[in-house]
């Protein structure tokens, strides 16, 4: 099994892969879990370049450990 999966963003009604968004945010979870990591993940907007639909998905999610956040 791969560990890391390359994501292919379809768009919803035609079904051409959109390769990058044209916006991205990340939404950090508000709470960590048991191993005190939180949860961010990466969302972005992305525009179908043949039929113009706009969509969201999830871009990447990630795990972060309190000690390896440096401010
Ligand atoms: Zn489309």
């Amino acid at each position: 099994m791969p560990k890391k999966q390359t994501r292919q963003n379809l768009c919803p009604e035609c079904e051409t892969p959109v390769k990058d968004p044209y916006k991205t945010w990340e939404l950090v979870a508000p709470f960590p879990d048991k191993k005190m990591r939180i949860t961010v993940t990466i969302f972005g907007i992305y525009e179908c370049p043949k039929c113009g639909k706009k969509f969201r998905a999830v871009v990447s999610k990630a795990k972060l450990g309190t000690e390896s956040i440096e401010l």
